[in-house]
């Protein structure tokens, strides 16, 4: 059985991994995915894969995540290349189920070969967790990749999700239509680890994407389509700043940005929920 007739939602999780493989966002083993599936894909799964299911063991998390329990996930492999997994997506992809507890994982399909679950996988699973509460349910999709001109704002600019935020927003007027909450910004951490899953946790409940400081960007979608969507508009007004600013002999200081009255006006027009603590109080009296 090939994975599409599996699960059709499988088609579009490994088109995404092509998607952004060819905008560059890749390179090696860089970047994971993962899907939460509905649970008329649950159910779909179930009786797809019948009585050939077969179910690894429960491997702990070292985290619990309560309102995940009993779901599933398709996320990639550890150490698989973006590039490959259309070509083999059995080996480059795989669905997990979450006990009753929300603190361990079995695999239930994919991962051939000894293939096992993405390194983020404590990420994913914290960060699937708040979007889960936070959006009433609705954000399914948590992408990671690393996108070079948003990594390079991370060498450039102070570590501040204010200053990172406003630097986007301003040069480009898609930015706050995608992201009114603005991007949350992480310091150097380890990857892999639970210290950066759950301080990126920690910034989820406020934003739908977060930096990681020399390393890449993290977002949050309902669907593939939002995820890959905000994952390009940050990369690319990113790279519409560096553009401006080495024009610029470097500076910041450019002739020509979105005022603060702008975004807001934006804001207004489109019933954005945009974040206020990242505009200035530019009062005109
Ligand atoms: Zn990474």
């Amino acid at each position: 059985m090939t994975s599409s007739q599996l699960l059709p939602v499988v088609e579009d999780f490994v088109q995404l991994c092509t998607d952004g493989f060819l905008q560059g966002w890749h390179e090696c083993n860089g970047g994971n995915l993962s899907y939460r599936l509905r649970p008329e894909e649950v159910e779909q799964l179930r009786k797809s894969l019948g009585k050939s299911a077969t179910s690894s063991e429960w491997t702990p998390l070292g985290l619990k995540a309560d309102n995940l329990a009993g779901q599933y996930l398709i996320t990639t492999a550890a150490g698989c290349h973006f590039q490959n997994v259309a070509k083999h997506p059995l080996n480059t992809t795989g669905i997990v189920e979450l006990n009753e507890q929300g603190d361990a994982y079995r695999i239930v399909w994919g991962f051939a070969d000894g293939a096992a679950p993405t390194s983020e996988l404590p990420s994913h699973i914290l960060n699937h967790s708040v979007r889960t509460e936070v959006t009433g349910g609705k954000s399914r999709v948590i992408y990671h990749a690393h996108p070079k001109n948003t990594i390079a704002l991370t060498a450039l600019l102070p570590l501040d999700a204010r200053i990172i935020t406003r630097s986007l927003w301003k040069v480009m007027t898609e930015c706050i239509l995608v992201f009114p909450q603005g991007v949350g910004v992480l310091p150097w951490m380890m990857p892999g680890s639970i210290e950066i899953a759950r301080a990126s946790s920690k910034l989820f409940r406020i934003h739908d994407a977060v930096i990681w400081a020399h390393h890449g960007l993290f977002v949050a979608g309902d669907d593939f389509e939002s995820a890959f969507g905000l994952m390009h508009s940050i990369e690319k007004a990113a790279d519409i700043y560096l553009r401006a600013r080495s024009a610029n002999k470097g500076s910041d200081d450019f002739p020509n940005t979105i005022s603060d009255d702008d975004l807001r006006a934006i804001a207004d027009r489109f019933g954005l929920a945009v974040n206020e603590a990242f505009l200035d109080d530019n009062c005109l009296i």
